[in-house]
């Protein structure tokens, strides 16, 4: 073998820090507080990080050791971002919507040894003082010193920590292929499972972000993620900003407020955002309500969930171009965004935008047969188990757990149903324990759902398929009508609705009207919920096809 003379440069998140410390000072970092804006910058957090990294040594820890993070978007989460990493130890975003046994399960499984915690999200710690033997100190993010917390364990206070330490931390060289961050699975089926990121992999993952063909965040960018930092690594945007040198917005624990939203967005010129669908349906719906626009924000990347196509289009229609995108967890996330190649039909655009996309440069990906393990074509008819393969692509679980995920020959099953059409556009029709089994035919709940949130007195749906003895599965829908229109639609006016968008069979034997789709700890759709509370269909007395 001739050996390339090329460098051996280790990938590290240690480049972004030094990029944030060499070109992007001025770049801004503002966080909504209760007591109003914070602003500072990134000249201003490097020394900060500097010092955190002294604290974290003398509060022992060690390379390879976990700092738990409890806490919402904002500037010291950030600096928790480059200072863990940075000084070898791995950083654990802990998903604060996680029920508490969740979160103890969590912080056991990853044998947590200091844990991070807003003030505003010390009750949901509470309930797991005494049960997490492995966490050795609590630093609280508190403004001034730490209040006394009836109940509580004493507790260190972050200002006063980084106060004592000195503004220059001599980073140690660091592997690439160390242990960088970790994130556990939202754990929509059994316990959670800890998904571990390599240096290597947050780099190569933050070059992918920054793509032009990928989510392009650039340098003149405002940065508004509204995708919570504990869910995979706010879908890697934070480093990929500290990369590009793009200002950051952070929501605080005020995100989930379409209101708060929109005026952080309008004062401080954000043109980028990121989050789930039932985020843009909200704040969708306030727009329209208010009246108010959002003129600077080019880019809404959408991802998480399928997008409606009605979310779409209410979004277009308000000047907020979504940009689809597909991804979990175990691939850091980005797996596949939804631009439109060039040379699309004009008429075509919508409908590909509307699919998951393909397959972001650096992936690859493939559809099997989920019994067989037989590959599938690319012909967007056949449709089968997505699986993936790549540099930032999960190989394993902390502790081992699930080694089924990877198959023989090294590819991750996603557990994602999906066809591909051939010119690569990936359609999901559903995740593998959502398909619905009707008559030994599978029924699609995201496209039926999609079909029932295109009626326009709908706002949200989501679609479960319920043991019946004759067809084995039926679905029914679970619609939530827009305010104006609540107790004013009828379920054979939704049926009638989808008559000619679905085909006969796939029409839900019942549609069932409710306030609110229950949702997971990073907002999706929990049909879990459903599914267990679920009264079982009354067959028979059936308005959909059979009857
Ligand atoms: P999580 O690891 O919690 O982010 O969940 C990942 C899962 O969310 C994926 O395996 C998909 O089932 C689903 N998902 C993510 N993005 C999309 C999308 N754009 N369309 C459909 N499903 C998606």
């Amino acid at each position: 073998m001739v050996e390339g003379l090329m460098q051996d440069y280790e990938l590290s998140l240690q480049h972004v820090l030094w990029r944030i410390e060499r070109l992007h000072q001025k770049k801004e970092v503002v966080t909504k507080r209760d007591e109003g804006i914070h602003r500072t910058n990134y000249g201003e957090m490097v020394p900060r990080i500097n010092r955190l990294a002294g604290a974290l040594k003398r509060l022992g820890v060690k390379p390879g050791d976990r700092v738990a993070t409890l806490a919402w978007n904002n500037n010291r989460h950030l600096e928790l971002y480059y200072a863990v990493p940075c000084m070898g130890a791995v950083l654990h975003t802990l998903n604060l919507r996680l029920f508490p046994q969740h979160l103890e399960f969590i912080i056991n499984d990853a044998e947590d040894k200091v844990l991070f915690v807003d003030q505003s999200l010390l009750p949901i710690l509470k309930p797991l003082i005494g049960k997490i033997p492995t966490i050795q100190t609590i630093v609280l993010l508190a403004e001034g010193p730490a209040p006394a917390a009836d109940g509580m364990p004493e507790m260190l206070d972050y200002e006063a920590l980084l106060a004592a330490e000195s503004e220059g931390y001599p980073w140690p060289k660091l592997s690439e292929r160390m242990a960088a961050a970790m994130c556990y699975t939202s754990g929509t089926t059994g316990n959670p499972k800890g998904v571990v990121y390599s240096h290597r992999s947050q780099f190569i993952h933050t070059m992918g972000v920054l793509q032009g063909d990928n989510l392009a965040l650039q340098e003149s960018d405002s940065l508004l993620p509204v995708v919570p930092m504990f869910h995979a690594n706010s879908w890697g945007l934070p480093y990929a900003a500290g990369m590009a040198g793009s200002k950051v917005v952070f929501g605080g624990r005020f995100s989930a407020d379409p209101k708060s939203i929109v005026e952080l967005a309008e004062e401080e010129e954000v043109t980028f955002l990121a989050g789930v669908p039932t985020v843009w349906i909200a704040l969708g719906a306030y727009l329209n309500e208010s009246g108010k626009r959002l003129p600077r924000v080019r880019t809404v990347v959408c991802g998480g969930s399928a997008v409606p196509q009605a979310l779409m289009e209410t979004m277009d229609a308000l000047g907020l171009r979504i940009l689809h995108a597909w991804g979990m967890t175990e691939t850091s996330p980005l797996g596949s965004v939804a631009r439109v190649a060039a040379g699309t039909k004009p008429e075509d655009e919508l409908r590909l935008r509307l699919t998951q996309g393909r397959v972001a440069p650096g992936v690859e990906i493939r559809i099997c047969e989920p019994s067989t393990g037989e590959e599938l074509p690319w012909d967007g008819v056949a449709f089968g188990e997505i699986q993936v393969r790549g540099p930032w692509i999960a190989r394993g679980y902390h502790n081992g757990y699930d080694p089924g995920k990877l198959t023989e020959d090294g590819w991750f099953r996603t557990g994602d149903v999906a066809k591909i059409t051939p010119d690569g556009y990936i359609v999901i029709v559903d995740r593998t324990k959502d398909v619905i089994k009707s008559g030994g035919e599978w029924i699609s709940s995201v496209e039926l759902e999609n079909a029932v949130m295109a009626h326009p007195k709908i706002m949200e749906a989501a679609v479960i398929g319920l043991p019946h003895s004759k067809w084995d599965e039926r679905p029914v829908v679970y619609a939530v009508p827009k305010p104006e229109f609540k107790g004013k639609v009828t379920q054979e006016e939704i049926v009638e609705f989808l008559k000619d968008k679905v085909a006969k069979w796939w029409l839900p034997d019942e549609v069932r009207f409710i306030d609110e789709v229950p949702k997971t700890s990073v907002g999706k759709f929990d049909k879990k919920v459903l599914r267990a509370s679920a009264v079982p269909i009354t067959e028979g007395a059936t308005p959909g096809a059979r009857r």
